[in-house]
């Protein structure tokens, strides 16, 4: 028997390592879930990868695509929304990728585009908070770093997409060279890369640290703020840096946007406590110094997502039910301009 109304929205979260795809009911509740690696070998295998890990998403829940009301994707990358398309997923290898049209002919339902930290935003905004705000902000610090961005509900997206893009807030004029031409962004300074790469050089140069006892080579930031937590000196300097300079993108943000609540991300930030301490004095003794950033930004409403929370397949589901509701506005829209 047929459903006549279809009501389970899927999320999928494309990561460069890794899919996740997520079934949510008509009320909300997950019925299925899959985390598969991404397959890389080609942009076409990429592509392929996904549509089975939906198609075994589906099959594990028990449903047919015609029982999906929306499919919501949040892609690492610059996306159309409107038409679908992927324009450029650096991690992924994919260039003008029709993505939404592909998997919504496969499916036969709709499919909506999201760049992914913004999909995290939308997820995180429309499901975690325990109060609905005017303005809001989601920052993934992992990889990379951007945020996205929520007036009154809805997506700031900018004129080129871009909107959020802080990474590339350019803090320090002679610092290291970024990817993308300027020297001392954010990312160069604070993300998870920038964190292993203060460790490894402070440690060739002799520094007495616990990261010592560890391959240089392998080390990552999750190792850093795992040295800091045991109160190690060397350790404990590169994360207060690393946590004075988002602090700076934050204060950036609280004073561009008047952001009521910030809610922090990605891979960095699950080293919990530790990643969040930092910031959170730096914006306090801020607070303490400035009349004007006491007013903007309180510090305690600067959050970390739940611990364990898929963002990525939140946001993404988030991005399907979105998608739904603008299609309905829009089609309403004709219809009251006929009245006049
Ligand atoms: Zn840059």
């Amino acid at each position: 028997m047929r459903d006549s109304q279809p009501s389970f929205i899927l999320g999928v979260d494309i990561g460069g390592t890794k899919v996740a795809t997520l079934v949510v009911d008509g009320a909300g509740a997950p019925v299925a879930s899959l985390l598969v690696p991404t397959d890389r070998t080609s942009p076409e295998a990429t592509l392929s990868g996904v549509l089975t890990a939906i198609e075994q998403t589906l099959a594990q829940a028990n449903l047919r695509p015609d029982q999906l009301h929306a499919v919501g994707m949040g892609v690492p990358g610059r996306v159309n929304s409107v038409s679908g398309e992927v324009d450029l997923a650096v991690n992924l290898n994919w260039h003008g990728i029709a993505l939404g049209a592909t998997v919504s002919e496969r499916l036969g339902v709709p499919c909506f585009l999201e760049n992914d930290v913004r999909a995290a935003a939308l997820g995180v905004y429309r499901f975690c908070l325990e109060r609905p705000v005017a303005s809001f902000a989601y920052i993934s610090v992992g990889t990379g770093i951007s945020a996205g961005i929520i007036f009154e509900g809805h997506l700031h997206r900018g004129a080129r997409g871009m909107a959020g893009e802080i990474g590339h807030i350019s803090l320090e004029r002679s610092g290291p060279r970024c990817p993308c031409g300027l020297r001392g962004c954010l990312e160069t300074l604070a993300a998870g890369p920038a964190i292993a790469s203060q460790a490894q050089i402070a440690l060739a140069a002799g520094r007495p640290s616990l990261l010592q006892q560890l391959d240089h080579q392998q080390l990552t930031a999750a190792d850093v703020y795992a040295a800091a937590a045991a109160n190690d000196a060397l350790a404990c300097e590169i994360t207060t840096q690393a946590g004075r300079y988002i602090a700076q993108a934050i204060h950036q943000i609280a004073l561009t946007c008047d952001i009521e609540h910030i809610v922090l991300g990605g891979g960095v930030a699950q080293a919990r406590d530790e990643f969040l301490r930092p910031i959170r004095r730096e914006l306090a003794q801020m607070a303490a110094e400035s009349p004007l950033v006491e007013s903007l930004i309180d510090p305690s409403a600067v959050r970390l997502v739940p611990a364990g929370y898929a963002a990525g397949c939140w946001g993404a589901v988030a991005v399907a039910e979105a998608g739904v509701a603008a299609t309905l506005t829009l089609e309403t829209v004709p219809q009251q301009e006929e009245v006049r």
